[in-house]
């Protein structure tokens, strides 16, 4: 049984912004283990901004990028966007002979009679297509395009860590917090520099949606003292939602994001500000005091 004080804390969080769905969550966040962390859109703000277009095979950037667009105005992710911006011209949704979105690779469509192919190297991969190696190194998320079986071209997209995230970290670690873990869809390198930047322990990268829970899973098995001890993840909700109902509290951010989200989640924030976990952890402390 739950002590009645956790309804009074309930209250003290809603007017902080955390929806917290029942009184047995809050109980939980006094005993948190393990922060798991989804990274676009989550730890980083998911607003993609094109830097650089990388034609080959006699290509030129125009097309890469008209190619590209006309692929992804198919999609919502925040990659899409990102280029649609760059882009920034109207298109024709009629041209889309084909379209399949293969998620945690990208698209794969018939766009005026070619095949096209936009995601990452997986994406490519699984059609035996050779990328150049002659890219160079880029910062950020590299997005790849082929036409019809070959490779021709690559798009530089960055994304922003949110401006919060390492106080938040942090003040995790402040509260009691053993290990924070982040998960990802992208590649390696992006996913070390992210998580170096933020103070983050750990990160498992090049996962697809259902690696995703499978390795949730995986470390909500390796916390020392469970169930008494507790695995969190926190995510936006955006092919993340499995993994938010699958921990033990599953928080989501930027609240009215998406409704998969606030469905799946135990606890919504609801501003996108990564330093709220810690400020619910606090208050879910702070209200079993008053309690006990
Ligand atoms: P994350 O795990 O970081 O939230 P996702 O699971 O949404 O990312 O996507 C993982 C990867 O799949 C992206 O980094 C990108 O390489 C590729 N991808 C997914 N959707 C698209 C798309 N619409 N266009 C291009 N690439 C995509
Ligand atoms: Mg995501």
């Amino acid at each position: 049984s739950i002590p009645l004080g956790y309804f009074g804390g309930i209250g003290g969080a809603s007017r902080n912004g955390i929806l917290v769905k029942g009184a047995n969550y809050l109980e939980a966040l006094t005993e948190v283990h393990t922060v798991v962390f989804d990274k676009t859109g989550t730890i980083t703000e998911g607003h993609f901004q094109v830097r650089a277009v990388m034609p080959q095979d006699g290509y030129r950037q125009d097309e890469i990028i008209r190619y590209a667009a006309m692929v992804e105005a198919g999609s919502s992710h925040p990659i899409a966007k990102s280029i649609l911006t760059a882009y920034a011209r109207p298109v024709d949704a009629g041209a889309i002979e084909h379209f399949e979105e293969i998620p945690g690779c990208g698209i794969r469509a018939v766009v005026e009679g070619k095949t096209i192919l936009v995601g990452n190297d997986r994406l490519l991969h699984r059609e035996n297509i050779v990328l150049a190696d002659s890219l160079g190194t880029s910062s950020g998320t590299v997005v790849y395009l082929a036409i019809d079986g070959r490779f021709a071209g690559a798009i530089s997209i960055a994304d922003q860590i949110k401006a919060d995230v390492t106080a938040g970290i942090r003040e995790l670690k402040r509260l009691g917090v053993q290990q924070t873990i982040m998960l990802t869809g992208d590649d390696q390198a992006v996913a070390e520099q992210v998580a170096q930047a933020v103070g983050i322990d750990r990160f498992y990268a090049e996962l697809l949606p259902a690696d995703k829970v499978a390795r949730l899973e995986e470390l909500e098995q390796q916390v020392p003292g469970r169930p008494k001890q507790k695995l969190v993840f926190v995510g936006d909700g955006i092919n993340d939602a499995p993994v938010l109902a699958r921990a033990d509290v599953g928080i989501a951010m930027g609240g009215l994001g998406s409704d998969a989200a606030i469905e799946a989640a135990d606890v919504v924030i609801m501003e996108d500000q990564p330093s709220k976990i810690a400020t619910a952890i606090q208050l879910a402390h702070r209200t079993k005091q008053i309690i006990m």
